[in-house]
C-alpha cells in the first residue's frame, strides 16, 4: 500500500525519509503493513494543516492511480513546518501519533471514517447566508472536533499501551496542548446552543488526560481544571443534554483500539446532534 508523506518544501525531504525509517526500524510491529519502499515524499502545500495549524495531520485519500475507482484509499500524514524545529523524540512520537490515526482509519475506525467523509461532504453544500453564516461555521467546528474524539481517545490509548518508550516529554507536551487545553473554538464565538457541546469536548479530553497520564502533578491539574468544566457543562444545558452527553461520554472513553477489526459503531451522533442545532 502507498503512503504519501507531505512536507513543507524540499528541503525537507531528507529529514523526513530519516525520520519515517528511524520509526519503521524502531516500532515492530509497525502499526500499518507498509515498508519503507511504500513512502512516497511529496512538497507543498497540504491544506489539512494550513486549515488547523497543527504541525502533523493524517487521513486516507483517493488513489490516484485507481481512479475513476473512488473506492480505494491510500494513507496520507502531513508534516508541518513546525514539527521540524522540535526535538526529536518529539517528532518521533507525533508521526507515530499519525501512523496509529491511519491504523485507526483503516481498520477499528473504518465505519467512523467513511461516516465522517459522508458528512464533511453533506455539509460543504449547505448554503447558509448573513449572520447564519457565523452561526454555521461554529456549529460546524465543534460538530467536526466532536467526531474526532474517538479517534484522539483512540490513539492516545493505544500509543499509552503499546509504546512504553515513548518520553515523558511527548506526554507533557500533550498534557499542555490537549488535555489540559483543548479548545475546539474562541470563547467569544461560542452561541447559548453550541456551549454545552464546547464544554463536552473539553471535558472528554481532560478525563483521556486522566487516563493516560501517570505523572501525578499533571493529574492534579487535570483534576482541578475538570471541575471547572464539569460545572460549565451543569450550568449551560438542560437536563435531558446533560444526561445524553454523559452516556456519550463514557461510550467514547470506553473505545477499545487493539482489535483490528472495524468496530460496527460509527460514533456519529454527537456530530449529528451538534449539525442539527440552530442558532
Ligand atoms: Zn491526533
Amino acid at each position: 500500500m502507498k503512503v504519501l508523506l507531505g512536507v513543507p518544501s524540499a528541503d525537507y525531504e531528507g529529514e523526513a525519509r530519516t525520520l519515517w525509517q528511524e520509526l519503521t526500524s524502531k516500532v515492530s510491529p509497525f502499526p500499518v503493513d507498509v515498508s519503507d519502499a511504500d513512502l512516497e515524499v511529496f512538497h507543498g502545500r497540504c491544506d489539512d494543516l494550513l486549515l488547523t495549524g497543527d504541525e502533523a495531520s493524517a487521513t486516507l485519500v483517493f488513489d490516484v492511480d485507481a481512479l475513476p475507482d473512488t473506492t480505494r484509499r491510500i494513507p496520507r500524514l502531513c508534516l508541518g513546518q513546525q514539527l521540524f524545529a522540535r526535538p526529536h523524540e518529539i517528532q518521533l512520537a507525533v508521526l507515530l501519533h499519525e501512523i496509529v490515526h491511519i491504523r485507526l482509519n483503516l481498520g477499528r475506525l473504518r465505519k467512523h471514517f467513511s461516516r465522517g467523509s459522508q458528512l464533511e461532504e453533506g455539509v460543504g453544500y449547505q448554503v447558509v447566508l448573513g449572520d447564519e453564516i457565523i452561526f454555521a461555521e461554529a456549529r460546524n467546528r465543534v460538530a467536526f472536533g466532536l467526531l474526532g474524539l474517538v479517534d484522539e481517545i483512540g490513539v492516545d490509548r493505544f500509543m499509552a499501551t503499546q509504546y512504553a518508550w515513548l518520553s515523558t516529554d511527548y506526554w507533557d507536551a500533550r498534557h499542555r496542548n490537549f488535555y489540559l487545553d483543548a479548545q475546539l473554538i474562541a470563547d467569544k464565538d461560542i452561541s447559548l446552543s453550541l456551549r454545552p457541546y464546547a464544554a463536552f469536548y473539553r471535558l472528554v479530553a481532560l478525563d483521556l488526560g486522566l487516563m493516560v497520564l501517570k505523572a501525578s502533578s499533571s493529574r492534579d491539574q487535570l483534576v482541578a481544571r475538570r471541575a471547572e468544566y464539569v460545572d460549565a457543562l451543569a450550568t449551560t444545558c438542560d437536563e435531558e443534554t446533560a444526561s445524553w452527553l454523559e452516556r456519550s461520554r463514557i461510550k467514547l472513553l470506553a473505545f477499545d483500539p487493539i482489535p483490528i477489526e472495524p468496530d460496527p459503531d460509527a460514533y456519529d451522533e454527537l456530530c449529528e446532534r451538534v449539525l442539527a442545532l440552530t442558532a
